[in-house]
């Protein structure tokens, strides 16, 4: 970046801008995923829109690309380039909680640990991701999926309004009303519209859950899937949860001797009556003994932060992702062949219901393409170790491989890999012509292309 462009940048925003060489660029430029090691010209740390609005214009006058970081989750590393100027929004966190209409203002560099602690302050809460320290940013323009999709939707349903940078620098408000096409684009269409500095979503009432964690033997796992497929079909919305193929950790609940092996698990969260939950909880242990279990009431997020111990910053990431109408008995070789050699305890296989409340919207309503799906499975590939990165990743992709046969085409864009790009059309479903469209319209220059990218 020139040095005139990168000067005027510096006396225009509020925010630090931490350049190579200056102290703590390693550590700016660093995101969630350690496999990514890239070099940024600089991390703008924003402090609102109009220093987003000053980042995006410097990188039109320098042809720098623009990276955009929210939570900094994303496993391909979209919140870091090489030579970009990285737009950090980590600083735009608050979030503003209003009772009386069950609204919440969020800023874009939230997490969803931040929103579901404000919003339990008053008994409310909506979609979220699974773990707190994901970023609401991508999570929800991706789509979002969560615990309370089957009750209220994707995290992108709950959108009610977001006021965003476009790519020429002027800042709008996307809602129904007002600029419908780009309110439509950021409900599944990712980070390719503009920078979003705050997001404005519905609440429902949500206070305690009962859930948790349960593991099955493996050689149970048939059963247990098979009865998973059949109840999710006309199970209540307020039921949440997914089956998942994990390694159990040695927490007091694992008996000791079987800490370390491979499980089918079922991670439930029930927003309904107690009663009821452990009646549906029941069901399962009905089918076969678990091994281990932590299942009871808890405050919703205590629920959404259960697993953040095993998925720490700082791990290598390889993700693939499919969308799924069922988990059938003729996938089930593929997945029972597969699931089990989960490599290590941070990995995990998860089968996200997304029926109920996600079909209750049009299929072409928002962008999010693949309504039609019962299940979003994520082959999440995660260690310690960067030489376990062949082996590791080859599992993912042999998993894939195997599944994919019996998969509707394309996968959830939030849980894809870089390599998964040539296959965006797919990944964004039946709207990837009206995409185009509205990229055309509102990024023509294609300025915000550090994303599952769609093509102006
Ligand atoms: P970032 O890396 O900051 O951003 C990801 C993408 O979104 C980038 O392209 C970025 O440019 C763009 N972006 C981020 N914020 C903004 C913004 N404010 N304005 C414009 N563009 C923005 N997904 C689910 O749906 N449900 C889950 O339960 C779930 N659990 C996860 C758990 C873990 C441990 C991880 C690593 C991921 C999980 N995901 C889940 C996937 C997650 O949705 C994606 O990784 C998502 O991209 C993360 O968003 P972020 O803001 O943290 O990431």
């Amino acid at each position: 970046m020139s040095m005139k462009v990168m000067d005027s940048l510096r006396s225009s925003v509020k925010g630090s801008v931490v350049e190579e060489g200056d102290d703590g660029y390693d550590e700016a430029r660093a995101v969630y995923n350690a496999m990514i090691d890239r070099r940024p010209s600089a991390v703008v740390r924003c402090q609102d829109a109009a220093d987003v609005a000053a980042v995006v214009r410097a990188a039109a006058e320098d042809g720098s690309g623009v990276a955009v970081r929210g939570g900094g989750h994303s496993v391909p590393g979209f919140g870091t380039a090489d030579g970009a100027l990285v737009v950090d929004l980590g600083d735009l966190t608050a979030v503003t909680v209003d009772p009386g209409s069950s609204t919440a203002e969020v800023g874009g560099g939230a997490t969803w640990g931040m929103v579901n602690e404000a919003a339990a302050q008053y008994g409310l809460a909506t979609t979220g991701g699974i773990i707190s320290t994901t970023g609401v940013g991508g999570l929800t323009l991706g789509g979002g999926i969560g615990y309370l999709a089957r009750a209220y939707g994707f995290s992108c349903d709950n959108l009610l309004s977001a006021e965003v940078v476009l790519a020429d620098g002027r800042v709008v408000t996307a809602s129904a009303d007002e600029e419908p096409d780009l309110f439509w684009a950021l409900r599944g269409g990712g980070g390719n519209f503009g920078v979003v500095t705050k997001f404005r979503f519905g609440l429902h009432p949500v206070s305690e859950i009962y859930g948790g964690p349960m593991f099955f033997e493996l050689a149970d796992g048939p059963a247990i899937l098979a009865y998973f497929a059949e109840f999710i079909r006309t199970a209540p919305r307020e039921f949440g949860g997914f089956p998942a193929f994990q390694i159990a950790p040695p927490l007091p609940f694992v008996p000791e001797d079987r800490a370390g092996e491979p499980f089918v698990a079922v991670a439930f969260c029930i927003d309904g009556p107690a009663e009821q939950a452990a009646k549906f909880v029941q069901g399962f242990r009905d089918v076969a003994k678990p091994v281990a279990e932590m299942v009871g009431p808890m405050p919703y997020p205590a629920m959404n932060s259960l697993f953040d111990g095993l998925v720490p910053r700082g791990l290598q990431h390889y993700w693939k992702a499919a969308f799924l109408e069922d988990i059938t008995p003729e996938s089930l070789s593929a997945h029972l062949q597969h699931g089990p050699l989960v490599p290590t305890v941070n990995s995990t296989v998860h089968f996200y219901p997304i029926n109920g409340a996600c079909h209750d919207v049009a299929a072409d309503a928002t962008a999010f393409g693949h309504r039609d799906a019962n299940f979003a499975l994520v082959i999440a590939g995660m260690w310690p170790d960067p030489a376990e990165n062949t082996a590791n990743t080859a599992w993912v992709r042999d998993y894939y491989a195997a599944i994919e046969p019996f998969a509707l085409g394309g996968g959830y864009v939030n849980f894809l890999s870089q390599d998964d790009q040539p296959k965006a059309s797919s990944n964004y479903g039946a709207n990837y012509g009206r995409l185009r469209t509205v990229k055309r319209a509102y990024d023509p220059g294609n300025m915000f292309h550090l994303n599952q990218n769609i093509a102006p």
